[in-house]
């Protein structure tokens, strides 16, 4: 859907480097935000409407300066599901490459015990 941020489809969650078409900052201190991980889960139906459901694509941004976290669930297609499950090598995805760019990124990755 045109205007919508996260198209299915669009290069933007289905790359190996899922970033917004635009560029989010944070609203605590203005820093850049950057992919932590994704992952596509099922949504479950209701018990009194057990057709509902589907998948949603979450895909979670943290900030380099202060670490808020900030997460975003656009619904996606099966077909989307089993497209990024064959990119992914499976439902989860953590951009690892993209952190190790950024030095204070790769700094805190080694505290957290990351190599
Ligand atoms: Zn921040």
């Amino acid at each position: 859907m045109k205007g919508y941020l996260w198209e299915e489809g669009a290069e933007n969650i289905t790359g190996l480097k899922p970033l917004p078409p635009l560029e989010l900052k944070c609203p605590f201190c203005g820093g850049e935000l950057f992919p932590r991980r994704m992952k596509i889960k099922e949504i479950p139906g209701t018990s009194r409407c057990p057709s509902l459901g589907g998948y949603a694509q979450d895909m979670a941004f943290k900030c380099e300066n202060c670490d808020s976290y900030w997460p975003f669930g656009p619904p996606v297609s099966a077909e989307h599901r089993e497209r990024m499950q064959k990119i992914w090598g499976g439902l989860t995805y953590v951009p690892a490459e993209v952190w190790l760019e950024r030095e204070l990124l790769k700094y805190k990755l080694e505290v957290f015990g990351y190599c």
